[in-house]
C-alpha cells in the first residue's frame, strides 16, 4: 500500500469505514482494530482518523447512560470492522461507573466532570478499561500470552493493571520509578498479582518510558516474548475518552440550551484532545482551556514561542510531569495551521505554590477538596472568575484526592475519605520487584523462565 497523508477532509459517510493514518504519512492505513492493536503506527507517527466524522446532537438519547452514550458515539470510528459488532458490549464492560457533571460550590454556573469513580480512582481507568474489552476480543495468531508493557508515572499503571488483572492470555508488566510515585499509588501498582506484575525502576519516568521502546523495538526478544504497549498514545485510549465529555456537553446543553466550557488538567495530552475532539465532531463543547504544572511547553507554545519540547520538572501533580507532551502531533493534526490551533485552545501554567494556595483556600471557604491536578484547573477557573467571566465552566477532576492523601491532607487540614475500591486495593498486600534503570535489566527479567 502507498503511505497517505493525513488531511481533514469532508467528513466520510456515517457508514462508510474510516481508514487510521499516521501523523508522520509513511505508514500504510490501517483499520481501527489494526491501529489498536498496534499502539503506534510503524513509522512512528500517531494514528488518527483520515477525517472526524460530523455528528448530530439530536441523534443521542437524552436518557442514555455513558456506556451507551459511547456506544453512539463511537458508531462510525468502528464502521466496517470486526469490533463494530462488539462496540456496545465493549462499551457496557468498560464503563461500568458515572462520570457526574457536580455543581461547584464556589462558582455560579460552573460543575466538576468527576472522572475518578472508576477501580483505581483516576480518568485513565475509561481508556484502559475499553482498551482491555478491545484487545481481549481481538483474535491473535499467537497462541501465547501477550505482554503488556506499561511505564508509569502512577496512575496508567494501576488502571491498566486493573483493566487486564486475571484476563486470560495477557500480561501486564508494570515499571515506575521507585520512590517517584505518591506511597498509595505505589502500593496499588504492586497489589496485583496474579497476571499483572510491578517492577520498581531505580530511575526516573523517562527511564521507564526509555526501557519500555526498547522492549519493544527488540525484535529477537519480541520473538521470544509477544509484547505490545498501553501508552497514552493508543487510540483504544483516546477514543472512549471522548464519552464522558459528549455525555456531560449533551447533558448540559440540554439543560441550558448552551454549549459548555472546560478545563483540562493536561500532561499528554490524551484527556484533552479527546475534548476537542468531541468539539470537531460537532457537538457543544465550547471554550476549551489546558491546565498545565509548572511544566510549560505548552502554554509558551500557546502564547506565541515556537513549539519547544523539553525534559518534565517534579510537581505537586505528579501525573502531569510531562515536558514533550506525546499527542502534540495528534494536535497539530486536527487544526490546518498553527494560527488556527492557537485560536482554537489556550493553556495556562499553576506552579506547585497556586496548587497548594488553591487546595488550602477551596478546602476552608468551601469545604471541597480535590487532588492536585485537578487544583490546576480549579486555579484556572478562580483565576477566570477573578477577571469577571461568568460564563458556564466545567473543571475536569482527574483523580480522587484520596490517591494524593500525603499532599493534600496537611494542605486541607483534615484526613481525607478513600472511596471503597481504593481502600480495598490498598487492603491487598503489595510487591514490587527492584531493576536497575537498563534496557538490558529488563529484557532478562522478561525472558526468565515462567515470566514469558
Ligand atoms: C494522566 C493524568 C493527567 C494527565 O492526563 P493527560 O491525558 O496525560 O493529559 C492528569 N491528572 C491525572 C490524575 C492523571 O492521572
Amino acid at each position: 500500500m502507498t503511505p497517505q497523508s493525513p488531511t481533514r477532509g469532508q467528513p466520510p459517510a456515517m457508514d462508510a469505514p474510516i481508514r487510521y493514518l499516521s501523523t508522520r504519512g509513511h505508514a500504510p492505513a490501517a483499520s481501527i482494530s489494526a491501529a489498536i492493536a498496534a499502539g503506534l503506527a510503524p513509522d512512528g507517527g500517531l494514528y488518527v482518523p483520515e477525517a472526524l466524522p460530523r455528528l448530530d446532537p439530536a441523534t443521542f438519547d437524552p436518557h442514555a447512560s455513558l456506556a451507551a452514550t459511547a456506544a453512539t458515539l463511537l458508531v462510525p470510528f468502528f464502521a466496517g470492522d470486526p469490533l463494530a459488532a462488539e462496540l456496545p458490549a465493549i462499551c457496557a464492560e468498560a464503563l461500568t461507573f458515572d462520570t457526574p457533571l457536580r455543581a461547584l460550590p464556589a462558582h455560579p454556573h460552573s460543575a466538576m466532570l468527576e472522572l475518578f469513580h472508576g477501580p483505581t480512582s483516576a480518568f485513565k481507568d475509561v481508556g484502559a478499561r475499553f482498551l482491555a474489552a478491545c484487545l481481549a476480543r481481538l483474535p491473535r495468531a499467537d497462541a501465547r500470552p501477550l505482554t503488556i508493557l506499561v511505564a508509569t508515572s502512577g496512575d496508567t499503571g494501576a488502571a491498566v493493571g486493573a483493566a487486564f488483572f486475571h484476563r486470560p492470555n495477557l500480561r501486564v508488566v508494570i515499571l515506575y520509578p521507585d520512590g517517584l510515585v505518591s506511597p498509595r499509588q505505589a502500593h496499588q501498582l504492586g497489589s496485583f498479582g496474579d497476571n499483572v506484575q510491578a517492577l520498581r525502576v531505580a530511575g526516573r519516568f523517562d527511564d521507564c518510558q526509555r526501557m519500555v521502546k526498547a522492549a519493544l523495538g527488540d525484535a529477537a526478544l519480541q520473538a521470544e516474548v509477544p509484547l505490545s504497549s498501553a501508552n497514552s498514545i493508543s487510540l483504544g485510549r483516546l477514543l472512549p475518552q471522548m464519552s464522558y465529555y459528549a455525555h456531560a456537553a449533551l447533558g448540559w446543553w440540554r439543560a441550558h440550551g448552551a454549549p459548555l466550557n472546560f478545563i483540562v488538567p493536561t500532561g499528554n495530552l490524551g484527556n484533552a484532545l479527546a475534548c476537542l475532539w468531541v468539539r470537531q465532531l460537532g457537538l457543544p463543547v465550547g471554550e476549551v482551556r489546558l491546565a498545565c504544572n509548572a511544566n510549560a511547553t505548552l502554554p509558551e507554545f500557546f502564547a506565541g514561542t515556537d513549539y519547544r519540547p523539553r525534559e518534565a520538572v517534579a510537581t505537586l501533580a505528579n501525573a502531569m510531569d510531562v515536558g514533550a507532551p506525546s499527542n502534540f502531533e495528534r494536535l497539530r493534526w486536527t487544526f490546518a495551521d498553527t494560527a488556527t490551533l492557537r485560536a482554537a485552545v489556550s493553556a495556562s501554567s499553576t506552579d506547585d505554590a497556586a496548587i497548594r494556595q488553591t487546595l488550602a483556600r477551596h478546602a476552608h471557604a468551601h469545604d471541597e477538596v480535590f487532588c492536585p491536578h485537578t487544583a490546576t484547573a480549579m486555579h484556572v477557573l478562580d483565576t477566570l472568575r477573578e477577571g469577571g467571566d461568568t460564563r458556564p465552566w466545567a473543571v475536569v477532576a482527574t483523580a480522587h484526592p484520596a490517591k494524593f492523601d500525603s499532599i493534600v491532607e496537611p494542605l486541607v487540614g483534615h484526613p481525607v475519605p478513600a472511596p471503597a475500591a481504593l481502600v480495598a486495593m490498598l487492603e491487598r498486600s503489595a510487591s514490587a520487584a527492584p531493576l536497575t534503570a537498563d534496557p538490558i535489566a529488563l529484557q532478562h527479567w522478561l525472558r526468565q523462565p515462567g515470566r514469558g
